[in-house]
């Protein structure tokens, strides 16, 4: 029996507040997650929402799935009309999907209260509808609604729902935590009960007790085949259980092949390719794929990370397509700086005082208020000064005005062979001298006019008694692929805005070529 990887990101990671998708967008995700090699994808809710409709309409021509099948979803036919007569049931027919996952209430409660019907017509509607759709052709899954409340309050009735969707067709019968409060030790107990139907069961978990993920694989432990996942874990209130998590785990740690080591080996990619779809940030802490997930700052557990990473990671980050990160700050010991070094393309190793410098300078610096791991760049421009490189400009005078809200400012500066003049004309400050200072550059270094000025954050630091606070400033620029991010500090926050832009600046001029080190 193959395991089911079961994404509902297109139905139920749409609920999610903030969280729009165009057909576009849905068909975008549907082929990202097709790469990932997940087994089922719920596009959505044909017949109930238009804009479902449309996607399966267009899924038909527009979406060729290497390995993924396509979902509809939707209710069982409605209470006392004919299946044959529902319209809801003949629009899950016309999206023309392989599969069809209908959702039907499993809490006794819910049927008398929210559903108005009978307990014995909501199990005649399961029965009708999946008979219908098999009948057509389909194979159904049958997600079980408030399983587990309905457990808790009606063991029988919530059992005899498992019991008739599979007598009728039904393939998998997924139990949904549909409020997410239930906690593991119970959801097991129910899962292990529930298995004893002989029904091959799924699992569909909600965060609400941030528990979704732990549950998940829970119900795996306790016998169920198929999974229900969202990528990110998007999903409305507290979000589903997620895809990434769920599918590292089983993989990596319970090894059930849910996805090819190769597609695990993407895995932080196709993390990245569907955040940048849904324009919803991942967490920087998200386990496996997250950028902080394997970031080491304090500098005890960086020198044991540099004798050997597997002291401080459970799983080599290569594995899932993530990679090690070491944070510059005042905790930074040797062993931190030679890390960092390593990582920016800097063998360090054989050159003891320059790490002790660079360690030194480091600490001096974050007491004065620079902040390292915010500006990485402006570290790599520390190391470059250490091991002797020289700067490629030095600022001989700059000034600006400041009239009728137009800020004019002018540089001098040399570089080699002569001097560099340049002028610019800007809203803000830093926005008329980062036109000037290219102005100046472009004579000598002309590709210095594809990179661009992308932020410039300041924050006030803490003013000591008698003295006004000063500002850190970080600055970013771009050419449209990197992205180099410095550090400025002064008392003033445009001295400290120019000083971090000509620091990058610098290191983007320094680093065009792989320098030795
Ligand atoms: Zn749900």
């Amino acid at each position: 029996m193959d395991f089911h990887l079961y994404d509902t990101t297109l139905r139920d990671g749409t609920q999610q507040e903030g969280l729009v998708l165009t057909v576009g967008n849905k068909l975008e995700v549907a082929r990202a997650l097709d790469t990932f090699g997940v087994s089922f994808i719920e596009g959505g809710w044909p017949g109930a929402i238009p804009k479902d409709t449309e996607f399966f309409r267009r899924a038909r021509h527009e979406l060729k799935l290497r390995k993924a099948e396509l979902v509809a979803f939707g209710a069982t036919r409605r209470p006392d009309l004919a299946v044959h007569e529902d319209p809801q049931v003949a629009a899950l027919l016309a999206a023309e999907t392989s599969v069809v996952t209908l959702v039907a209430k499993a809490d006794a409660r819910h049927v008398n209260l929210a559903l108005r019907t009978t307990e014995t017509e909501n199990l005649a509607m399961i029965r009708d509808t999946v008979r219908h759709l098999t009948r057509e052709g389909r194979r159904v899954f049958l997600d079980a609604e408030h399983f587990f409340d309905g457990y808790r309050t009606s063991r029988g009735y919530a059992l005899r729902v498992v019991e008739v969707a599979a007598e009728a067709g039904a393939e998998v019968v997924v139990l949904c935590d549909t409020n997410g409060g239930t906690l593991p030790d119970e959801l097991g107990d129910i899962l292990t009960v529930t298995a004893t139907t002989g029904v091959r069961l799924g699992i569909h978990c909600h965060d609400d007790s941030g528990c979704a993920v732990a549950n998940t694989l829970l119900a795996v432990d306790a016998g169920a085949t198929h999974v229900q996942v969202t990528a990110h874990g998007y999903g409305e209130r507290c979000g589903n259980a997620n895809l990434f998590t769920v599918a590292a785990n089983l993989a990596l740690k319970k090894r059930i092949p849910v996805v090819s080591q190769d597609s695990l080996s993407e895995m932080s990619a196709v993390a990245q390719t569907i955040a940048d779809i849904t324009a919803a940030q991942p967490v920087r802490a998200a386990p496996y794929v997250g950028v902080a997930a394997f970031t080491h700052k304090a500098g005890l557990h960086t020198s044991a990370v540099r004798v050997d990473p597997s002291l401080y990671q459970h799983i080599d980050p290569e594995a899932v397509g993530n990679s090690m990160r070491t944070l510059i700050s005042d905790m930074a010991g040797r062993a931190a700086i030679e890390l960092k070094a390593k990582e920016l393309g800097y063998d360090v190793a054989s050159t003891s005082e320059v790490v002790s410098r660079v360690a030194l300078r480091v600490k001096d610096m974050e007491r004065l208020g620079y902040a390292f791991e915010t500006a990485p760049a402006s570290f790599e421009l520390l190391l470059l000064d250490e091991l002797g490189i020289k700067r490629p400009f030095e600022m001989d005078s700059w000034r600006m005005t400041i009239s009728g809200g137009r800020v004019d400012a002018s540089v001098r500066l040399e570089v080699e062979g002569g001097h560099g003049l340049g002028a610019g004309l800007g809203f803000t400050p830093i926005a008329a001298l980062d036109q000037a200072l290219r102005g100046a550059l472009a004579p000598s270094h002309p590709d210095i006019v594809e990179w661009r000025l992308v932020s410039c954050q300041c924050w006030s630091l803490d003013g000591s008694l008698g003295k006004p606070a000063a500002t850190r400033a970080v600055v970013t620029v771009t050419d449209g692929q990197r992205r180099v991010s410095t550090v400025g500090v002064d008392d003033d926050a445009v001295t400290a805005s120019w000083l971090a832009l000509q620091d990058a600046i610098s290191l983007v001029l320094l680093t065009r070529e792989p320098i030795a080190g």
